[in-house]
């Protein structure tokens, strides 16, 4: 399954949703795109458009000198490229991993692609599928810088911003946890605030207007609040901390009123009292930051 042409060339592992946007974006650049997914039948639509399917990991790994792996979870990664006929076939050549999971996974993976001779890019996805080949793509890679620009012009087919954080290999998935933890906190948060409108009587579609301009108050009080964390100060002059956790505790007698779980929102409320009771009336809520992991 050697090419015979000058058309660069990538294999694509996983075709969940993630996977075939991946593989659908290298087709639509001109790439001899070759593609291999545990689950046989995935890939029709992309073979209709000129796909190679694989009938192998191994093989598929074969035709290409980059592989992109997207997958579940890392042990998804292991069961499929940890084995001995794909870790042999994938020695000499660079894998690019775009699966999320943790840090520490991102780093065992790297040690055991040093162990066999290959290359590994470690990567995030920060958008849906929709905007993949599209400017509107976000990708995040960490891990060796030249093996990052070798095969950067290979990458640039999938549209959006690349971004390299850097050579420590687990630094995209910090980024993937650290920006998947604000998405699903204010999901969670989202979630629970239409249950709370719909006993109150308020639908779903008559609070979304509100809740978007909720949704822009936030972008700027991040850069704000990210200058103040990383020198260590907190201030409270515009919304004190005593005013956040009151507001807080107004949510939860409301939700708990309609026999709403309030669990989350407890648990914010109590940093926030917590806080102040360690003496930072006067200072911002994201003082809790330090609560969490002192300096
Ligand atoms: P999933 O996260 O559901 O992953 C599905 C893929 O994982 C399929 O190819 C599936 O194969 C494969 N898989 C699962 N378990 C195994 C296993 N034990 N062995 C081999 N393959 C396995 O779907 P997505 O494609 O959406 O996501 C892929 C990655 O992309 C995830 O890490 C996700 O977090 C990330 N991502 C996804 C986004 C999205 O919008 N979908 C956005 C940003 C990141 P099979 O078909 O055989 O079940």
């Amino acid at each position: 399954m050697t090419s015979h042409t000058e058309q660069p060339a990538i294999t694509v592992l996983g075709l969940g949703p993630m996977g075939r946007a991946l593989a659908g974006a290298f087709l639509d650049a001109g790439l001899r795109t070759t593609v291999w997914n545990r689950t046989p039948g995935r890939d029709r639509e992309l073979v209709e458009r000129g796909a190679v399917s694989a009938p192998s990991p191994e093989e598929a790994v074969t035709a290409s000198r980059l592989t992109v792996i997207c997958v579940v979870n890392y042990d998804a990664v292991d069961a499929i490229a940890r084995r001995g006929a794909v870790t042999d076939a994938l020695k000499g050549r660079t894998v690019v991993n775009l699966t999320a999971d943790t840090p520490d996974r991102a780093r065992d993976t790297a040690a055991w692609a040093a162990e066999h001779g290959i290359g590994y890019l470690d990567g995030a996805i920060m958008t849906p599928t929709t905007t993949i080949g599209t400017p509107a793509g976000v990708f995040l890679h960490s891990g060796p810088e030249e093996l990052y620009l070798r095969h950067r012009p290979v990458l640039d087919a999938l549209g959006g911003t690349h971004t390299h954080l850097g050579e420590d290999i687990g630094r995209a998935a910090a980024y993937d946890i650290a920006l998947l933890d604000i998405f699903w906190t204010a999901m969670a948060g989202y979630a629970h605030a239409l249950a709370v409108a719909r006993a109150e009587g308020v639908t779903a579609q008559e609070l979304a207007p509100f809740a978007k301009g909720i949704g822009t108050i936030l972008p700027p009080l991040f850069e704000q609040a990210a200058e103040e964390v990383d020198n260590g100060v907190f201030s409270g002059e515009v919304n004190p901390i005593t005013s956040a956790a009151s507001s807080m505790a107004h949510i939860v007698h409301t939700s708990e009123a309609h026999g709403i779980d309030a669990g989350v929102m407890r648990a914010a409320e109590g940093l926030a009292r917590r806080a102040i009771g360690r003496g930072h009336s006067r200072d911002g809520f994201l003082r809790v930051t330090e609560l969490l992991n002192p300096r």
